[in-house]
């Protein structure tokens, strides 16, 4: 069995694995692809001490940094069930079994998709999902946010700020964001909101976005809109459907709960990243919180006897 085995491979699985292998211990790291939602980004400007880097680029340090260290990883297999027994069993989909004393969690989220054409051939060309990091490369442009939940408008406030103008698009005949988010949109000089709006179509000159069609569902009109970028803001979708029916308590959108040092509900079991409760996703966040949740199992590690 392992000391420690860490599920995931992104930022909070590197950063779990190395701050585990420092402590000499036995560590594993199961993922479905090294590197995670980094190796999807083109431009990183807000990983703080690197004024530019690539994902990939990026996701290759992070696997040669955990590399150095005496980590067993194990790519391409992916985990499908926990249970704790005398140690912490993990399933994998090929239905091999791992045990471990402790387990840290980092299995991270996706960004729902529109599923409309255009999304794919312009994503990272215009179609983007995370305003904290593509907000400034639309500076002075015209930006559509899609989806009027707190992300959305959340989202639209942070863009106003930089972009020239914002339109929101909201499919439901209203906005579903908190009332005080949706007056402050609604205050902003630069900010139009659209609802009963079918997104139908992102538009694009064969090498960046030029705009957006979308449905008036009212009219059943499709109306254009000229624009520069457009921010996906529908859902993050948390990696933990192989969780459910699990003892693991989840949060209603289905994040892993967590405390301040990263432990879950279930003993031995910590977790991370974009898959838990922490608020704000992001690489370096992420980072953070795999430090804590390795510490975290580790104290856990050294105050329970092996059994
Ligand atoms: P992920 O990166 O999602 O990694 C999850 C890992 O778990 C992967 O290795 C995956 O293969 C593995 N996995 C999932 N399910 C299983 C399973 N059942 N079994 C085994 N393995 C599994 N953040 C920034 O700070 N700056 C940016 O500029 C930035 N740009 C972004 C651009 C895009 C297009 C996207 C999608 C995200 C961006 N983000 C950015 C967000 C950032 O990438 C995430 O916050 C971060 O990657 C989360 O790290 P994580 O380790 O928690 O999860």
């Amino acid at each position: 069995p392992y000391d420690m085995l860490i599920v995931g491979g992104g930022p909070a699985g590197a950063a779990a694995a190395i701050y585990a292998a420092r402590k000499g211990i036995r560590t594993g790291l199961v993922a479905e692809r090294f590197g995670g939602q980094v190796m999807d980004t083109v431009g990183i400007e807000n990983f703080i001490s690197i004024s530019y880097t690539e994902g990939p680029k990026l996701a290759a340090s992070l696997e040669q940094h955990v590399r150095q260290y005496g980590v067993d990883i194990i790519t391409e297999q992916r985990a499908a069930s926990i249970q704790r027994g005398d140690y912490v069993n993990l399933t994998l989909a090929s239905g091999a079994e791992l045990k471990s004393r402790a387990v840290v969690l980092a299995t991270g989220a996706r960004w729902r998709e529109l599923n409309v054409p255009g999304e794919a051939e312009y994503r990272t060309k215009g179609v983007a999902y995370c305003p904290h990091c593509d907000g400034p490369f639309f500076k002075g442009k015209k930006v559509a946010v899609i989806g009027g939940g707190n992300s959305g408008i959340e989202a639209a406030i942070d863009l106003a700020g930089i972009v020239e103008h914002v339109t929101v698009v909201e499919f439901a005949d209203t906005l579903r964001a908190d009332e005080v988010l949706q007056r402050k949109a609604k205050s902003l000089p630069n900010v139009d909101i659209i609802v009963n709006a079918q997104t139908t179509e992102v538009l694009g000159d064969g090498s960046k976005v030029t705009g957006m069609t979308y449905k008036d569902r009212a009219s059943g009109d499709i109306k254009r809109l000229d624009l520069a970028g457009i921010f996906v803001q529908i859902g993050l979708v948390p990696n933990t459907e192989w969780l459910k029916g699990s003892d693991l308590v989840l949060s209603r959108s289905g994040e892993i709960e967590i405390d301040a040092r990263g432990a879950t509900s279930m003993a031995g079991v910590f977790a991370a990243g974009d898959a838990t409760t922490i608020p704000f996703k992001q690489i370096i966040i992420s980072m953070g919180s795999g430090a804590t949740a390795a510490l975290g199992a580790f104290d856990y590690l050294i105050r329970t006897p092996d059994p």
